[in-house]
C-alpha cells in the first residue's frame, strides 16, 4: 500500500477551512493560541490534555513538579476548537492511519471535573479527524460510561492503570481503589473497548506474588494485555514517596542513573523489573506491550517501525512512500531534501531548511510513514 502524503496534507487543509468557516474569530484565535496547534508529539503520541490538574494525587506523579495543580479543571477548548487545534498542527498527520491520539497526559481524563470535557474531544477528533485514540485512566468507569466510550466511532485503545494493589493507599490517596479500577476494565471490555492494563510506572521492590496477582486479576478482568512503562523520578517525587515511607527507597535510589539535578526528570533503570513482568504476564496468556503506542498500533490494525521497540503491529501495513510525494510535502514546509534513501523500517536523508520546519516536517512523515526518519543537517 503506497501512501499519498499529499492527499494527507490536503485533507488537513479541508479540515481546517472546514473549521474556519463554522468556528467564529474569537474561537479560532484561541486554538490558534493554544499549544495544541503546535506541540511536537511525544513517542506515545500527539497529547491530548482534557483538563488541568489532576486531585487524585499520586506522589509519584511528575505533573505537580511541571506547576499542575490538585484542582483539576476541564481544558478551555470546545471540541471543535480542540480539532482545530489540531488540524493545524504542522506536525500532526491527519486520519485513521495517521498520528496517534494519546489522551490523559497531564490530568486523569474521567474524573467528574474533567469526563464530559473528555468525552467531547474524543468524539471530535474521531469524528473530525479520523486518528487513532489511546486514552489512559484510574477512574472509576461506570456503566453508563463505558457504553458511551464503546460508542465514540474509532475502535479506542484504552489503558487502565493499576500499579499496586498493596501500597496504593500511600501512593494513590485521591485515586479510586484498584478494585474498582479491575471492574473498570471489566465494564469497559464488555462495551467493546479494547483494554489493557496500563503497568506504569513500574515500581521497584514489589514483589513477585503481588505482581501476578495484578497480571491475573486484569486479565481475569477482561484486558486484552498489559502496557509496561519505567518510572520517572524528579526531586519533588523523591521527597514525596520518602516522607509517606515509602518501603522500598533503596531500590529507586540505586536505579538512578547518575545525579538527580533539580527541575529534572529521569527515568529509572528498569530493564530487569520489565523482563521479569513480562515473562509473569506470558507465562499467564496476557500479551505484554513495550510501550503504549505499541498497543494502539495494533488495536487500530497499523503497523510501525518508528523506534528501536519495533516493529509493532502488522508491519505489512508499513506503507511504501513515494519520494515524489515526499519532495512535494517537503516544499510546503520550506525544507529541501536531498539524499534521500528509503527502506522498509527507516528513511534517511539530509535536509535544508528552518530548524522547526524540519522537525515538524519528520514528525507528520513519522506519524504518516510509521518510520524511523532520520534526518542529517
Ligand atoms: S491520576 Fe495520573 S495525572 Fe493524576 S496524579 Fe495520578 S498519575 Fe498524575
Ligand atoms: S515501533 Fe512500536 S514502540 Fe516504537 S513508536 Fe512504533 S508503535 Fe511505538
Amino acid at each position: 500500500m503506497m501512501i499519498d502524503l499529499i492527499d494527507a496534507w490536503e485533507r488537513k487543509l479541508e479540515l481546517v477551512s472546514r473549521l474556519e468557516s463554522t468556528l467564529d474569530e474569537r474561537e479560532l484565535e484561541s486554538a490558534r493560541r493554544d499549544p495544541h496547534a503546535r506541540r511536537l508529539p511525544r513517542p506515545c503520541g500527539l497529547t491530548v490534555h482534557t483538563g488541568l490538574g489532576c486531585k487524585f494525587g499520586c506522589l509519584y506523579c511528575y505533573i505537580y513538579d511541571m506547576g499542575f495543580s490538585r484542582a483539576p479543571r476541564p481544558y478551555p477548548l470546545s471540541g471543535l476548537q480542540l480539532a482545530y487545534a489540531l488540524a493545524l498542527n504542522p506536525s500532526v498527520a491527519p486520519g485513521g492511519d495517521g498520528t496517534l491520539m494519546a489522551f490523559g497526559s497531564v490530568t486523569e481524563p474521567f474524573m467528574e471535573e474533567t469526563a464530559d470535557k473528555a468525552l467531547e474531544y474524543l468524539d471530535a477528533v474521531a469524528r473530525l479527524l479520523g486518528n487513532p485514540i489511546q486514552f489512559s485512566t484510574k477512574a472509576w468507569i461506570d456503566e453508563m460510561l463505558a457504553a458511551r466510550l464503546g460508542s465514540v466511532p474509532d475502535r479506542l485503545s484504552a489503558l487502565v492503570t493499576i500499579v499496586t494493589t498493596s501500597l496504593h493507599g500511600v501512593l494513590e490517596p485521591g485515586a479510586p481503589d484498584p478494585e474498582k479500577r479491575f471492574r473498570s476494565i471489566r465494564m469497559l471490555s464488555s462495551h467493546g473497548v479494547h483494554v489493557c492494563l496500563f503497568l506504569r510506572p513500574m515500581l521497584p521492590g514489589l514483589s513477585e506474588r503481588e505482581l501476578e496477582d495484578i497480571l491475573a486479576r486484569a486479565l481475569d478482568s477482561g484486558a486484552a494485555g498489559v502496557v509496561l512503562g519505567s518510572m520517572r523520578v524528579t526531586r519533588g517525587i523523591i521527597e514525596r514517596l520518602r516522607a509517606a515511607k515509602y518501603p522500598h527507597m533503596g531500590e529507586i535510589m540505586r536505579r538512578i542513573p547518575g545525579e538527580l539535578k533539580p527541575g529534572k526528570q529521569v527515568t529509572l533503570k528498569m530493564g530487569d523489573v520489565k523482563r521479569r513482568i513480562t515473562r509473569l504476564a506470558e507465562e499467564l496468556g496476557l500479551r505484554a506491550y513495550p510501550s503504549a503506542c505499541a498497543a494502539s498500533v495494533e488495536v487500530h490494525g497499523l503497523g510501525c517501525a518508528a523506534c528501536g521497540l519495533g516493529p509493532c503491529g502488522d508491519v505489512s501495513r508499513i506503507p511504501d512512500i513515494d519520494e515524489r510525494g515526499l519532495r512535494e510535502l517537503s516544499a510546503k514546509y520550506d525544507v529541501s531534501l536531498e539524499n534521500v534513501v528509503i527502506s522498509d523500517f527507516e528513511m534517511l536523508m539530509a535536509a535544508r531548511g528552518p530548524k522547526m520546519r524540519i522537525t515538524q516536517l519528520r514528525e507528520f512523515v513519522k506519524g504518516a510513514c510509521k518510520r524511523r526518519v532520520i534526518i542529517r543537517g
